[in-house]
């Protein structure tokens, strides 16, 4: 490059603005490479931090402006992962300065005291980072000289140790700075100031364990991975096991088997919080070197976890949805657990899914993609069935224990909230040692309330929902936007002071279950005792060690937790889920009725459940308690062929909402004639409807409608969504969103 030539740089700003770009590189900072940085830029009249992708070769016809400043010594990102980025933004059709944005861990953009949304100035610098002093030994092998017995005891200690904090010697030795003073003039220790990582799993402590021998089934599934492993391609795996069939121990040992190849690991789960279990087992079998990024750390220790991991010192990577852009080289495989969760989706801003990005991700690292569940994606087993991805099965538990037995507790003419069968079985579980787990997907005293004088429900006035009888909280309260008023309220009609309570949720489950059996221990697990910081793990820790009888939650208890004690499960209204305005009723339906029957027995002794139901003869009950996924998939199959839903189409959701139901409804239907127009113009095949009212019509006050795009292939979905973001003009008041793929991809 000649000294005359301006050095041009491309730049992605964080804002909704669908383009890079260009500034002049400042006199003096030609030399350095500074893809994947930071920088300060100005822009307009603001000032903004924007990332740098690379160097431009043409120069723009228009006059640049100079950055400002670049804000990291050593780039955030390596070339692979701004090729994954922009594969991101160009898939998801979003900004790629805001997918940076989404990237990073919040942890990085902490705020200067200058005002301006000027962020933390680097990743090695500034005011998010602890320091500590750390000592070592210069030459571990030397005999020693003659110390005094204080100095030989911290040397010893230094040696053993390899790296040890001030802090630690302080604490063994009280004050020892003479002898460590000593230690260091004679050469034997050397002192460094280092970054400390806040630590979330400082003060657990956990037992090791060996890998286990494995079923036939759990090795053929790993043979088939390590294979895929030696070969260095792309691998993409669906792992199909049943409930408690050891999909865990898989993970387990085929992560040794890329370690072992001097690979890395990234691991996607639903809710971390939630699966402490998991974490355990991982830090059991592997010890350090294991990351953790979810939404229950602080900032500032996610951002210490992220910095862990960019500088390569750690292995292995556990994470929710947010994971998939963990900053993780030399990936060697990527699981994702529990695949069919719908939390890998992210609902708002980049509407991604971390599932499938974890194909795509996998796919350009040439990683193996390993996607377990006990139920998985129609869509998945479609894809393995079509040789997508290779179908391996673990169809028995562990240790040929049974899946358990499960009756069917008719509730028609029952007008408690408990089948009467409920209760004597509970009893006899208890008597024999066993703990319980009753399920029910809804939170509070009773999910509405009606006047018994006119009939009105009582309901949010900012959303399209009735509100919620909590009790304890003395307070009937909206579940999407927090509204609340004193409990249970007055009729807004007729002024009526007596609201008859309908619909039981988990806290008067709970209430009757006091009630039913006053000598149980019984803990309730929702959003509403899980508030605080460790109280999922609290609360699972007291079933785990016996200290509790019954446990009630819920889908928060559906998910993989082990406990080996509960032989007894209760399901509270199965079909409730089946009612939800999505093609995909049925399938969350059998998912998590499947997920909850799959809690009991997982011990020595067998399983038993009763599920509740009014609806039992409806296909995805009907399966889930016969423990028959296949035939499951069968018939929702046949009914996504007639209706032409995935796998047999490809979907997007154009979502329009504003405070004002005019003007939203206004736009929607010209937006909807823009795209009739655009599609005819193209010839596109791309079904258009709606546009409709949002199954949550009005949400935090504002009106939402929706126009859904069903096609053949997902070419001519993109095309014309693309085609439809070039005409459009943007309605100010109107709050937009684009989510492509509201189903996974395959
Ligand atoms: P899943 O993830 O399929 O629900 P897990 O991996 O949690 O199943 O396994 C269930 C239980 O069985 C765990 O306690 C696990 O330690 C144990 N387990 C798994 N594989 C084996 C094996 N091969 N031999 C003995 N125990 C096993
Ligand atoms: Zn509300």
């Amino acid at each position: 490059m000649s000294t005359h030539q301006p050095r041009i740089i491309e730049v992605a700003i964080p804002l909704h603005l669908d383009r890079i770009f260009h500034y002049l590189v400042p006199r003096g900072m030609e030399q350095q490479d500074l893809a994947g940085r930071r920088a300060f830029v100005p822009f307009g009249r603001r000032r903004l931090t924007g990332y740098i992708l690379g160097d431009v070769t043409e120069t723009p016809p228009h006059e640049l402006k100079e950055i400002i400043e670049v804000l990291d010594p050593d780039p955030l990102w390596t070339d692979n992962e701004l090729e994954f980025f922009r594969w991101v933004a160009y898939y998801y059709l979003h900004p790629l300065g805001g997918v940076l944005k989404t990237a990073l861990p919040a942890g990085i953009n902490i705020q200067t005291p200058k005002g301006s949304d000027r962020t933390d100035t680097s990743i090695s610098g500034g005011k998010a980072i602890k320091t500590e002093i750390v000592f070592h030994a210069a030459a571990p092998g030397e005999p020693a000289p003659h110390l005094g017995s204080k100095a030989a005891a911290v040397l010893e200690v230094i040696r053993e140790g390899g790296d040890v904090p001030a802090a630690e010697l302080r604490r063994r030795f009280g004050h020892c700075s003479a002898q460590l003073k000593r230690l260091a003039e004679l050469g034997l220790v050397t002192g460094d100031t280092r970054e400390v990582y806040r630590n979330p799993f400082s003060g657990i402590v956990v037992e090791r364990d060996v890998p286990r021998i494995l079923s036939l089934h759990q090795q053929a599934a790993l043979d088939a991975v390590c294979t895929a492993l030696d070969r260095h391609a792309f691998a993409p795996f669906l792992l199909h096991g049943v409930t408690g069939s050891g999909k865990t121990e898989v993970y387990l040992q085929a992560i040794a088997h890329a370690l072992e190849q001097d690979k890395n690991a990234l691991v996607l789960v639903p809710e971390i919080a939630l699966t402490p279990q998991l974490v355990r087992r991982f830090r059991a079998r592997f010890g350090h070197g294991i990351a953790v990024l979810h939404s229950g750390l602080s900032d500032g220790e996610r951002y210490d976890e992220w910095r862990r991991i960019r500088r390569g010192q750690a292995r292995i990577v556990i994470g929710a949805r947010s994971a998939i852009f963990a900053p993780l080289t030399g990936i060697g495989i990527i699981i994702v657990d529990e695949e069919h969760e719908a939390s890998f989706k992210q609902a708002d801003g980049l509407r991604y899914n971390a599932r499938d990005l974890a194909l795509v991700r996998g796919r350009m690292e040439r990683a193996v993609v390993l996607l377990g569940s006990a139920t998985p994606l129609i869509t998945s087993m479609y894809a393995a069935e079509h040789g997508k991805m290779v179908l391996l099965t673990l169809p028995e538990r562990v240790e040929k224990r049974p899946m358990p037995a499960v009756e069917l507790a008719p509730m028609k003419g029952v007008a408690t909230a408990i089948s009467p069968l409920l209760p004597p079985a509970l009893e006899a579980t208890l008597a024999g040692g066993g703990q319980a787990i009753i399920f029910l997907n809804r939170r509070g005293f009773a999910t509405y309330l009606v006047c018994t004088e006119c009939g009105t429900p009582l309901t949010c006035p900012n959303c399209s929902v009735s509100l919620t009888y909590h009790r304890q909280r003395g307070q009937s309260v909206c579940h999407y936007c927090d509204y609340a008023i004193p409990a249970p309220g007055t009729c807004p009609t007729c002024g009526c002071q007596e609201l008859k309570e309908l619909g039981a949720g988990t806290e008067r489950l709970e209430h009757d279950l006091r009630e039913l059996l006053p000598q149980a221990r019984i803990l309730r697990m929702d959003s509403d005792t899980t508030g605080g910081k460790g109280s999922h793990e609290r609360l699972l820790a007291r079933m785990s060690d016996g200290s509790a009888d019954i446990l009630v939650g819920t889908q928060m208890i559906a998910k993989g937790h082990d406990f080996p004690g509960v032989t007894l499960v209760g399901v509270v209204n199965a079909e409730a889920s089946l009612g939800m305005p999505d093609f995909r009723a049925a399938e969350r339906t059998f998912q998590l009725l499947s997920q909850v029957i799959g809690r009991a027995g997982r011990g020595d002794v067998p399983g038993r459940v009763f599920v509740q139901a009014l609806n039992s003869d409806h296909y995805a009950i009907k399966y889930a308690v016969r423990h028959d996924s296949e035939a499951f998939y069968r018939q929702e199959l046949e009914f996504r062929r007639e209706a032409g839903y995935p796998p047999f189409s490809f979907l997007a959701c154009l979502g329009f909402s504003g405070t004002a139901e005019k003007p939203v409804e206004e736009h929607a239907d010209a937006m909807v004639r823009l795209l009739m127009q655009l599609k005819r113009e193209k010839g596109l095949r791309v079904e258009i409807l709606g546009p409709a009212p949002a199954p949550l019509y009005r949400l935090r006050g504002r009106f939402r409608r929706q126009i859904l795009l069903k096609a053949p292939t997902r070419n001519d979905l993109r095309r014309l969504i693309v085609a439809w973001q070039h005409n459009r003009k943007p309605a100010s008041a109107i709050r937009e969103n684009i989510d492509i793929d509201p189903v996974d991809m395959m």
